[in-house]
């Protein structure tokens, strides 16, 4: 009896190693002929120089100024009409939400749908303590050690300068696009486009004017920045993660604090606050997270190869290993993080309201009816108030098809322009402006042709905002080659 079982195990286990062994070969990286495509001289120098110029109009988005834009916002968008003169010949161009321009260049075919390129030249503030740090100020616009330097040089003036040059020595050399190409360069994105790219979309409401696909930042080329991966990621974003913050309040009878009760509103909100963070919203492999994770994973080494190749069996343990980072749970899941605490404003007086402010970052299989309702499940009291905070938020984006048109030109192009890189669908964790543009393109990507190393992430809205000679270069190469390979 005991050799019987004994066998049995014995063929079930190399049922399993043979079944593994079978799908990690399988599992290989996928090599597909790419087309190659001229490439054109693009004098990288000069790029950077009227990089450098653009960084100095300090276009900055604070939250307090909303509505009060400086003169050099006006400045910036006149700038792109001197700075490039074929370009604005080429194309027609509408102002919309003030200060947010909308150009236009005319495909010759109407029957082909139009395409969006955006991105958006406002900045963030630079912290006054931080200053000094800079080498080069970081409104210098320096070209320097082979860096443009300043806010704006990464995110994202550097792409509005991309595609104005692109578009400049396209029109230049005489190329007309079959499909029309729109761009709208927003100037609040970093407090939201309530101005800039949700009136761009409201114009293409009102003009019936819909996209086959819409291309904004997101994501960027990533190198040595997923552990175990020496090509470079080109993580195209399908999907962007939605954002709601609640307010979860606890109530009591006030009073003086020398005859308390057993619990106060704030110890009552704190138990409410400590069930919550007991368990993560339910999340995981499954859908975009999925496809980017698999789209990685034969590119790893050996065992990691098996894991991935095998997720029928290893899931849990992937599942387990890719929540233990803040940034590979951050794809997997909705997030959240209690950021905001309000009690009693006297230290001897019983507070009558406790008030914690949570912050959630949506996964598309979530909405925000689902978070409230993990939370309300997860505190489980019902005395305890939740709602909405401000009344604000928004639903995480639908998922763009990675197998469409855009995407297909998109992974082309990064290979033609960068050579061997992983091109992967991807989540968005942050909120960019594609919020607004994807109500009206049938499917919106939104990445960077930017190429990122771990220490580049952090100077994203952080000191020393920098971004390479070469890397500018090869960006206006990269839109040139986008607009000729989707719309030529
Ligand atoms: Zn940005």
């Amino acid at each position: 009896m005991f050799k019987k079982i004994l066998k049995l195990v014995g063929g079930v286990l190399l049922i399993l190693i043979a079944v593994q062994t079978y799908n990690t070969l399988r599992y290989a990286p996928q090599k597909t002929a790419i087309a190659a495509i001229e490439m054109p001289a693009v004098n990288e120098n000069d790029v950077a120089n009227r990089l450098g110029e653009a960084i100095r109009m300090q276009t900055i988005s604070t939250a307090t100024d909303m509505g009060e834009r400086g003169p050099q916002f006006q400045q910036f968008v006149d700038w792109l009409v001197t700075t490039y003169p074929n370009a604005n010949a080429a194309m027609t161009r509408v102002m919309v939400g003030g200060l947010t321009p909308v150009y236009r260049w005319q495909g010759s075919d109407p029957a082909l749908k139009p395409i969006l390129l955006t991105a958006h030249y406002d900045v963030v503030p630079v912290a006054e303590s931080g200053v000094d740090s800079w080498p080069h100020g970081p409104f210098s616009g320096a070209v320097a050690e082979g860096f443009v330097w300043g806010r704006g040089a990464l995110d994202d003036k550097s792409a509005v300068v991309a595609i104005m040059e692109a578009i400049e020595d396209l029109s230049k050399s005489g190329f007309t696009p079959k499909r029309t190409v729109y761009l709208s360069f927003g100037h609040d994105e970093e407090i939201g486009g309530q101005d800039g790219a949700a009136s761009a979309v409201a114009y293409f409401k009102d003009n019936n004017i819909r996209m086959a696909w819409s291309l904004d930042e997101g994501s960027m080329i990533l190198k040595d920045v997923i552990g175990g991966l020496e090509t470079p990621v080109a993580s195209i974003n399908v999907a962007e993660k939605g954002y709601v913050s609640l307010d979860i309040i606890a109530r009591a009878e006030g009073g003086h604090s020398s005859l308390p009760p057993r619990d106060t509103a704030v110890s009552t909100l704190a138990k409410a606050v400590v069930n919550l963070q007991s368990a993560p919203v339910p999340g995981g492999l499954n859908g975009v997270s999925r496809e980017f994770f698999e789209g990685l994973g034969p590119h790893f080494s050996l065992v990691k190869r098996v894991l991935f190749a095998n997720m029928w069996l290893y899931r849990p343990v992937l599942e387990m290993v890719l929540s233990g980072s803040p940034a590979t749970d951050a794809m997997m899941r909705t997030t959240k993080a209690p950021t905001m605490l309000v009690g009693s404003a006297k230290d001897n007086v019983l507070p009558q309201e406790a008030i914690a402010t949570v912050n959630f970052r949506i996964h598309p299989r979530d909405s925000i009816q689902s978070v409230i309702d993990h939370t309300r499940k997860m505190i489980d009291n019902p005395a305890i108030e939740i709602k909405v905070r401000d009344g604000f938020g928004n639903e995480p984006s639908a998922v763009s098809d990675k197998d469409g048109a855009g995407f297909k030109a998109l992974s082309t192009t990064f290979q033609q322009v960068f050579g061997d890189l992983i091109v992967v669908p991807g989540l968005t964790v942050a909120a960019t402006d594609s919020v607004h543009y994807s109500q009206v393109s049938d499917d919106s990507y939104r990445i960077n042709p930017f190429v990122f190393t771990g220490e580049d992430i952090k100077r994203l809205h952080g000191r020393n905002e920098r971004i390479s000679v070469e890397g500018m270069g090869q960006a206006v190469q990269f839109y040139s080659a986008l607009i000729r390979n989707s719309a030529g």
